[in-house]
């Protein structure tokens, strides 16, 4: 598979999903359709597929725009909030894009409908990747909008931490900096976040974006994938995971760095 990274906005991301043996494609979150359109002029490939992550405008508010201009795509999403949505769908729901299978995770807490999409082959040792959205971001999470912090828990420990540690993170927002600040201030003894820190000032330097990450590196940096350690528990004040990252929002939602 191929992924272009498309930014939009003021620090959004889209990202044109490629299978290279066919040439289909899918959009993930084409909040800018003209941006769009020209990539998939650009690159010669066949737009079929919208994948939304959720309802919020700066993810699903190009939607309408894009299958006037693009009409017969399919729009996948988890909520009905989301424009020209022609298929909702719901946690293990899995489709094709030409060779990829696409398999929707639900995980909802920063909107009640958020999806992520899981991309992968049937080849095992091919590339897999996961588009996050506003539930994963490098080096932190969304904000707790319309769930709470057991659904949080539960999509980022059970559901995200489950998929193979190889597996590129491409999420919603070029947000890594201000986050591993605050990851820092968690933890400031932790090397993985000062090395992610010097890394990405010098990615944002040249002007490149942060992402891809990957699910491995997420565990080793991100104190919200690190809400069962001891290190995260104890900035917290709290024995159990949840109760850390209901905590550690609270305290990030109000961080000033
Ligand atoms: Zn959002």
């Amino acid at each position: 598979m191929d992924v272009k990274i498309l930014p939009a906005l003021q620090d959004n991301y889209m990202y044109l999903i490629v299978d290279k043996a066919t040439k289909e494609a899918a959009i993930v979150d084409p909040v800018e359709p003209k941006t769009v359109l020209e990539a998939v002029k650009q690159n010669g490939v066949n737009l079929t597929t919208v994948l939304t992550t959720h309802h919020h405008w700066d993810h699903a508010g190009g939607n309408d725009e894009l299958v006037k201009l693009h009409p017969g795509l399919k729009v996948y999403g988890g909520d009905v909030r989301i424009g020209a949505l022609t298929n909702k769908v719901k946690h293990n729901d899995k489709f094709n894009l030409g060779n990829l299978n696409v398999e929707c995770l639900f995980t909802p807490c920063h909107t009640a409908g958020h999806i992520c999409y899981y991309v992968s082959t049937d080849k095992e040792e091919d590339e897999t990747a996961v588009f996050t959205g506003d539930t994963l971001f490098l080096g932190g999470c969304g904000r707790f909008f319309e769930g709470t912090a057991e659904q949080m828990y539960h999509a980022l420990i059970n559901v995200l931490s489950s998929l193979p540690e190889d597996t590129k993170v491409f999420c919603g927002h070029e947000y890594t900096l201000q986050n591993l600040k605050f990851a820092a201030h968690v933890e400031p003894q932790n090397k993985d976040v000062e090395k992610k820190i010097l890394w990405s000032t010098e990615r944002r330097g040249e002007g490149k974006p942060t992402v891809p990450s990957t699910i491995r590196e997420e565990k080793l940096y991100n104190p919200f994938m690190r809400v069962e350690t001891a290190a995260v528990k104890a900035h917290a004040g709290k024995e159990c995971a949840v109760a850390t990252m209901q905590r550690i929002r609270q305290e990030k939602d109000n961080f000033k760095g």
